[in-house]
């Protein structure tokens, strides 16, 4: 169990938390995306209309006057600007039921709008240019736009524009006579619209609705529909929605037999097509009250308001509003009503035929083609659909993919950091047992009091030089010193500076040594000297200079000086030892015998003699 202060237990602490620190980075990682897709909105708010695009509902020529001005303030690369203004004009346009005019401003707000990044001013002028052209019978084009503009609506997701596709489907398909589909669209399109928050759109909506509905036969489910679209209609403020409401009511009522409610709707629709300076929204007041007039029998009064709806209607050569009312009067003339005026009425009820079917026959082949391509629009819509689905499935697959390998790439990172980690930590710690291996090796050979070498590194040196010098017949010897009587200094002077005397003793024995003698600490107050290379001829004169050097030791003790003495026992290598053993018994065997002969000398082994002197001992 590694201590705290352990270096090994310190390092893997900062791994661990860098791992972690990783780990909670990659989670919050995730995390934050997560959260930051739930968050990401799921339709972009739409870009707001132009004032001007406002005003045109209650006031479109006040509105077209003001343009060129508007146009004139504007920069030269302000795209988006004149794409608002376009459609502002488109929609003053259609307030005066000028198709043409709608169509050239919606061509122009489109033009502008592609210059622009707004998905939103690219599908609003598609639109508004798609209705003027099914207006004026181009359903072939008209359904084109509204096909683009679907898709390019596709990957905005913005319910308002949606809503506007789906009125614009729904109108094209009840001009090509295809009153289910009209009907369909319109009520998919309320799903968009919701009244509390779109109001006009769902008015329009349900109009479209109502308008199938009374076509068919079902006035009821028309009235029904008209009653939720009719309070919507005073915060929309939109007189021509009001009147075309109004008309829907009276269509409804009619085929029910009101004629009262047929009646005062037409005068509403009347007043509102005056207010608005729209002669053709005039022309349909009178043709409604023309309506309520014939329903009551009130022939007279009848014809006189189907004459001023007929002028109304050919003052803007609005060819199939002009056949309808002059169809009323040849009815009524040929009921008796101005009998005298039938030739000259029938006569305009043929070229009006004629107008309309030249009319008709110019875009019959288009129609036919029309009605086959709109019904390719659709296939390619729901293409389009899927495509856009699919892409969208793609993008999520790829986005997951993309971040499934990024925390496979994480993990990767962590596993290598780890093993990195492990790998350094290893390393550190194989460093660190490797000091500690020295600093016990160390520990190990030497002597901890006197800093010579210990017992146990003379025993291995002295095996290891018997051993080489027998094999190469080199000279060695061994001299084992004992201090003499060293318990009486402990004794006197107590432990303390008994160590001190041990130290001096080695120290002065280190000083005498050669570089290649080694000195160790053999027992308590022992020594032995491995001396390499000396054969009998030296060794006495080494052995006696290890001698003098600890009797000349001094060592202070309080006002004393501590002389010591040491006995020495030497044996040389001969071809007789077996090993370092028997050599080291010889010499401890001579020492025995240096201090019974009296101490501080030397003695050496076999044979032998005794050379030294005596000294002042202690
Ligand atoms: P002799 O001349 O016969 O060798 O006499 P001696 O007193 O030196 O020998 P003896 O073996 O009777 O006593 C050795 C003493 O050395 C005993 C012991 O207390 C002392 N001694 C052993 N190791 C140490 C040590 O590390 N420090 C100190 N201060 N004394 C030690
Ligand atoms: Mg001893
Ligand atoms: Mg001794």
């Amino acid at each position: 169990m590694p201590s705290p202060r352990d270096p090994i237990r310190r390092r893997t602490r900062p791994i661990h938390v860098i791992a972690l620190a990783l780990l909670a980075c990659l989670a919050s990682w995730l995390t934050g995306a997560t959260f930051a897709q739930d968050a990401a909105p799921a339709q972009g708010a739409p870009d707001p209309r132009h004032p001007l695009e406002i005003e045109a509902l209650t006031s479109p020529q006040e509105v077209l006057r003001k343009l060129p001005a508007a146009r004139t303030a504007l920069d030269a690369e302000d795209h988006e600007g004149r794409a608002k203004l376009a459609l502002a004009e488109a929609n003053a346009c259609r307030v005066t039921a000028d198709w043409s005019c709608q169509r050239r401003a919606g061509s122009t707000a489109m033009e502008a709008a592609d210059r622009t990044k707004s998905i939103y001013l690219q599908v609003r002028s598609r639109i508004a240019l798609g209705r003027a052209l099914s207006r004026l019978g181009d359903f072939s084009n008209a359904s084109r736009l509204l096909t683009e503009a679907r898709q390019r609506l596709g990957a905005e997701k913005n319910d308002a524009l949606m809503a506007d596709v789906l009125l614009a489907y729904s109108s094209i398909s009840a001009r090509l006579g295809k009153l289910d589909e009209s009907y369909r669209y319109a009520r998919e399109g309320l799903a968009y619209a919701p009244p509390a928050t779109q109001p006009e759109m769902h008015i329009r909506l349900l109009r479209n609705m109502a308008k199938v509905a009374s076509e068919t036969g079902r006035a009821r489910e028309a009235q029904a529909l008209l009653r939720q679209a009719e309070p919507l209609l005073p915060a929309v403020e939109d007189p021509k929605l009001t009147a075309e409401i109004l008309l829907e009511e009276a269509n409804a009522a009619r085929v029910l037999g009101d004629a009262d409610t047929v009646e005062e709707r037409g005068r509403r629709i009347g007043a509102i097509g005056g207010g608005l300076e729209n002669t053709q929204i005039r022309g349909l007041g009178f043709e409604t009250i023309g309506h309520a007039q014939r329903m009551r029998g009130a022939r007279e009064l009848a014809y006189a308001e189907y004459v001023k709806a007929r002028d109304a209607f050919a003052g803007l050569r609005l060819y199939r509003d002009e056949l309808r009312a002059v169809r009323e009067i040849v009815d009524l003339q040929l009921a008796g009503v101005r009998a005298d005026q039938l030739p000259e009425t029938t006569a305009r009820l043929m070229m009006l035929t004629d107008e309309v079917a030249r009319i008709e026959r110019e875009s019959a082949a288009a129609d036919f083609e029309e009605r086959l391509r709109f019904v390719q629009s659709e296939a390619a819509l729901a293409a389009a659909k899927t495509l856009v689905e699919n892409e969208r499935l793609r993008a999520t697959v790829s986005e997951n993919r993309f971040r499934y390998s990024l925390i496979g790439s994480a993990l990767v990172v962590l596993l290598l950091a780890g093993v990195a980690g492990l790998y350094w930590q290893q390393r550190r710690y194989a460093g660190v047992m490797r000091e500690r291996g020295r600093e016990m090796e160390i520990a190990i050979a030497t002597d901890f009091l006197t800093a010579v070498h210990s017992r146990r590194h003379i025993t291995e040196a002295g095996h290891a030089a018997v051993a080489s010098a027998l094999a190469h017949g080199h000279h060695f010897a061994i001299a084992v010193v004992d201090i003499d009587h060293f318990k009486r200094i402990n004794d006197r002077f107590g432990h303390a500076v008994g160590d001190e005397v041990l130290k001096a003793v080695a120290a002065a024995m280190r000083e005498v040594c050669r570089d290649s003698d080694t000195l160790g600490r053999y027992g308590g107050e022992e020594f032995a000297v491995l001396l390499q290379g000396i054969g009998n001829d030296h060794v006495q004169i080494a052995a006696e200079r290890l001698r003098k050097a600890v009797a000349d030791v001094r060592v202070r003790a309080g006002d004393q000086h501590i002389v010591v003495t040491a006995s020495v026992g030497v044996a040389c290598l001969s071809p007789d030892d077996t090993g370092f053993d028997t050599l080291l018994i010889r010499a401890d065997r001579a020492l025995y015998k240096a201090k019974a002969e009296g101490r501080n000398r030397v003695v050496l082994a076999d044979g032998i003699h005794d050379d030294a002197s005596s000294h002042d001992q202690f």
